[in-house]
């Protein structure tokens, strides 16, 4: 039986903020001003408006202007997760 079924909700896959870039994001870059540091973490589960969203290439080469702090912090990637397809 289908009829109780919900639809499942529409998750649209967040996109990288760089302009011309269509890739998936899978990182969040967040800063702070003042402090001259810049963070990249796992992407959020919710897109924060203080975030911008990055794909893997775009936050691996993320630059940060003189001065700054470049803090990445996401998980080390897993030996598994890189097995070619
Ligand atoms: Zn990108």
């Amino acid at each position: 039986m289908l009829g109780n079924r919900r639809p499942a909700v529409a998750i649209r896959p967040r996109l990288c903020a760089r302009q011309g870039c269509d890739e998936v994001a899978s990182a969040t870059m967040t800063y702070d001003y003042a402090n001259r540091s810049a963070w990249i973490d796992q992407l959020d589960a919710e897109a924060s408006p203080a975030g911008y969203d990055l794909c893997d290439t775009h936050a691996d080469n993320l630059g940060v202007p003189s001065g700054w702090t470049r803090s990445d912090r996401r998980a080390p990637p897993s030996p598994f997760a890189r097995v070619a397809v």
